[in-house]
């Protein structure tokens, strides 16, 4: 069975998530939705979506009474994701999100509510969960072959452009460069780790407060502490270069990654040499993944349900929290 969806906001990662599934054997662009014709009738022509299946940011509860889409993707800004998902789950369709899930976990909290009240599924665009290179590095550490994992260490940002764009309007973004890419090794750390933090620490360094308005992070250093003992210690920035690093290590074994989380090829390296596991187009093999997973309930390693979302939202308010108060915030 295909996995048949609308694209909720046409903007640059929807249209690479759009490219990305004309490869896929399990999922189906066949909708959109959005706030501007032309783009409708770009998007129509160029993916062959039929009038039927468009929709604006008025009128898309209707999608209710459309039996050709399953499941639609949010790929708006990530202030407008809570709202925007639960109207979804209202019209009974699947809800796949981008990350973050959404700007805070009581946010998160009313999504995860929304999507089990209307019995559909909450998916959150983790598109590491299917990248080769990872799936392998999480398979070796579940099977023991780094041995007990002690360190992990992740370093994730670039140099933001436009001023002018949503990732610097709180209200649209939720923060700044840790929402938005210091996510990634929120994430990270958890599943190379293989535990969930019980405290986090962190710092905020702004060197540019016109560019980076109250409530948008420039750069975040945190860490985070585990029940076994194990550690992270990780930074995200808008203001740096070529950051894309993940490193861990155990009493048995290493793994290094760079790029971590790029568009790809990730590259990588264990104590037992280089990873490589082919490179396939990240938002292919999700989407494939999520079409399994929706209607075969095949799971990937490590989830990407509305619950992981959920987790990695309590860290973030966590961290933003600390960096606040400079304290360590217990989670
Ligand atoms: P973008 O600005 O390119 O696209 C956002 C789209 O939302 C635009 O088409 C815009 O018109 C639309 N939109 C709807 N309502 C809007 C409003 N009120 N204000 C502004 N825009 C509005 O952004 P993007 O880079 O495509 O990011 C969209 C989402 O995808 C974000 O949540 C982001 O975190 C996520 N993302 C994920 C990845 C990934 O690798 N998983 C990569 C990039 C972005």
């Amino acid at each position: 069975r295909i996995l048949r969806v609308a694209i909720m906001g046409l903007g640059n990662y929807g249209t690479r998530v759009a490219n990305a599934m004309q490869d896929c054997k399990r999922a189906q662009l066949v909708g959109v939705i959005s706030g501007t014709p032309s783009k409708i009738t770009k998007w129509q022509a160029e993916y062959n979506i039929p009038e039927k299946n468009c929709y604006n940011y008025e009128d898309f509860d209707a999608i209710k009474h459309n039996p050709d889409i399953d499941a639609v993707y949010i790929i708006t800004p990530n202030g407008l994701h809570c709202e925007q998902a639960i109207r979804v789950a209202k019209a009974g369709k699947h809800v796949i999100c981008e990350k973050p899930m959404a700007i805070n976990a009581e946010e998160g909290e009313r999504m995860v509510m929304a999507c089990k009240a209307a019995n559909v599924k909450l998916l959150v665009g983790y598109r590491m969960h299917f990248e080769p290179k990872t799936v392998e590095v999480i398979r070796m550490r579940k099977t023991g072959e780094f041995g007990q994992p002690r360190f992990f260490q992740g370093q994730t940002g670039f140099v933001i452009g436009n001023p002018d764009q949503w990732r610097l309007n709180k209200e649209l973004s939720g923060g700044g460069a840790m929402i938005d890419i210091g996510i990634y090794a929120v994430n990270g750390a958890r599943y190379m780790l293989g535990e969930e933090p019980i405290w986090v620490t962190a710092q905020e360094t702004k060197t540019d407060p016109v560019k980076f308005k109250a409530g948008i992070d420039e750069t975040i250093t945190f860490q985070m502490g585990f029940p076994s003992g194990a550690v992270a210690s990780c930074l995200s920035t808008y203001a740096m270069r070529h950051l894309d690093r993940f490193f861990m290590t155990g009493d048995d074994g290493w793994v290094e990654m760079q790029p971590s989380i790029g568009y790809g090829p990730i590259k990588g390296r264990t104590h037992n040499g280089e990873l490589n596991q082919p490179h396939i187009t990240h938002q292919t093999l999700q989407m494939d993944g999520m079409a399994q997973l929706i209607f075969e309930g095949i799971q990937p390693l490590v989830p990407v349900d509305g619950e992981e979302g959920l987790k990695d939202l309590k860290i973030m308010d966590a961290i933003y929290m600390a960096a606040k108060t400079g304290g360590k915030v217990s989670l």
